[in-house]
């Protein structure tokens, strides 16, 4: 392997894209994108918990912060709440995986606090989805009047002004239904606004938004990119031609020195342990999503095929299934759907039971899906949605698909269905 110096701070996805004369796949990416940051013989990553790092031993070569060029400063160390090494090893890796320049954060709510605070619109027009992006908006309202449209509805569209922003949460929470990215596009082209999208339930390779026109793209990294249930964290990745000085707006500073300088002072940095963990997760991405959405696809096939046989226990108990595979536009080819998420679905789908006391019983009934909030980690996880949502249907459960056998899962899901039968009939 060639060292550290040879490969230089320009990013290793990209000498190595240049040596092989073509993109390395996103597997290779996930193992291999931050060997540059390598500067220590040991192959595995360390952890740096330090706050603070110390300034050239020369008084010539000090040079004062505000003289950095923000760009060119990927080795440049002063205070964690800046940058510190291992997050910015973990921002390297979704940098080349996500297909921008990626700023990481302490939690997907504090990336989409930074996100509205930099584009500081007037007006956000969101959809349904996650609950926590709304309580940001709501907060946001009260420190500076920001108005909250609806996503749906086109007479709300109609008030967005130029500056304002259009984000769309896909596929969305709860129930991995997938949104037109490319319809909301020509939308906020017509309207001379920024397209944020929260890629959350659909990390690499499912979906890649910055082909469907995003300008940031969002992820909560506590879900996939974490993988194992026991690290917060939240990403921003930049549209290129946005994210460097004099680009996309004319000689304003790009959008990732932005970001980077509004961390600064927001504080809402990684952890280093998290950005660790981060690191190791991301090794194992592509085989995780795939397995999980793989899974997820099997059971949603099954639930349906039951459903639609009927005089079964899921014919019984299941009145609807949920999930961007039970779309119209998933069984043509040519939909926006399937130019949207050509590697397949999301790991989450949910279900709508006969009544709020079934939806209430399911989880307790179960071996291998965990009665918990959140998604993306290897274990399953089923929630009666109503613990965590207020505002959600009372008969739905919400299903994370891990990484098991998915006979198993099935199996699970049979039997804790026949147990709730017997259960409810009595
Ligand atoms: C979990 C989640 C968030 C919030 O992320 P945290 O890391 O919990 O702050 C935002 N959007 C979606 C779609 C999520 O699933």
């Amino acid at each position: 392997m060639a060292s550290t110096s040879e490969k230089g701070a320009a990013g290793t996805a990209d000498k190595l894209a240049a040596a092989f004369g073509r993109q390395l796949s996103l597997s290779s990416r996930s193992v291999h994108a931050d060997d540059h940051t390598n500067d220590h013989a040991a192959v595995a990553p360390p952890m740096h918990v330090s706050t603070t790092f110390r300034y050239a031993d020369e008084p010539d070569k000090l040079v004062p912060w505000s003289d950095t060029d923000p760009d060119a400063a990927d080795n440049f160390w002063i205070y964690s709440r800046e940058k510190a090494p291992t997050a910015t090893r973990y921002e390297a890796i979704l940098s080349s995986l996500l297909g921008g320049p990626a700023v990481s954060y302490a939690s997907g709510l504090a990336a989409f606090h930074a996100m509205i605070v930099f584009l500081n619109p007037k007006r956000v027009a969101i959809g349904q989805g996650y609950h926590g992006c709304h309580g940001i908006l709501k907060l946001m309202k009260k420190l500076n009047g920001l108005e909250q449209l609806d996503l749906e509805n086109e007479a709300d569209l109609a008030k967005l002004q130029p500056g304002d922003v259009l984000h769309v949460e896909t596929p969305l929470n709860p129930t991995g239904e997938a949104r037109d990215l490319a319809y909301y596009r020509k939308k906020a082209d017509e309207l001379g606004c920024y397209l944020t999208v929260d890629a959350t339930f659909a990390p690499p390779p499912l979906q890649d938004p910055f082909q469907h026109g995003a300008d940031i793209v969002m992820h909560s990294g506590t879900k996939y990119f974490g993988g194992h249930s026991d690290m917060l964290s939240g990403v921003l990745a930049i549209r290129p031609d946005r994210a460097r000085g004099g680009g996309g707006d004319g000689g304003q500073p790009g959008w990732l020195q932005g970001l980077r300088e509004e961390r600064l002072h927001l504080g809402g940095v990684m952890g280093s342990l998290e950005g660790w963990l981060g690191v190791r997760s991301l090794r194992t991405l592509e085989l995780r999503v795939m397995r999980q959405a793989e899974n997820a696809q099997r059971l949603v096939d099954w639930l349906a095929a039951q459903k639609k046989a009927g005089g079964n226990v899921v014919a019984d108990l299941v009145y609807r299934i949920q999930h961007a595979s039970q779309q119209p536009e998933a069984s043509d080819p040519d939909s926006w759907l399937r130019k949207q998420m050509p590697n397949g679905y999301g790991p989450v789908f949910s279900l709508w039971l006969k009544t709020e006391e079934h939806a209430k019983r399911l989880p307790s009934k179960l071996f291998l899906f965990h009665h918990a909030t959140s998604l993306g980690g290897v274990e399953s996880l089923i929630e009666w949605r109503a613990m965590s949502d207020a505002a959600v249907d009372r008969r739905l459960v919400r299903v994370s698909v891990g990484v098991e056998g998915w006979e198993d899962l099935r199996d699970d899901l049979l039997q804790g269905l026949q147990a709730l039968n017997a259960e409810l009939k009595n």
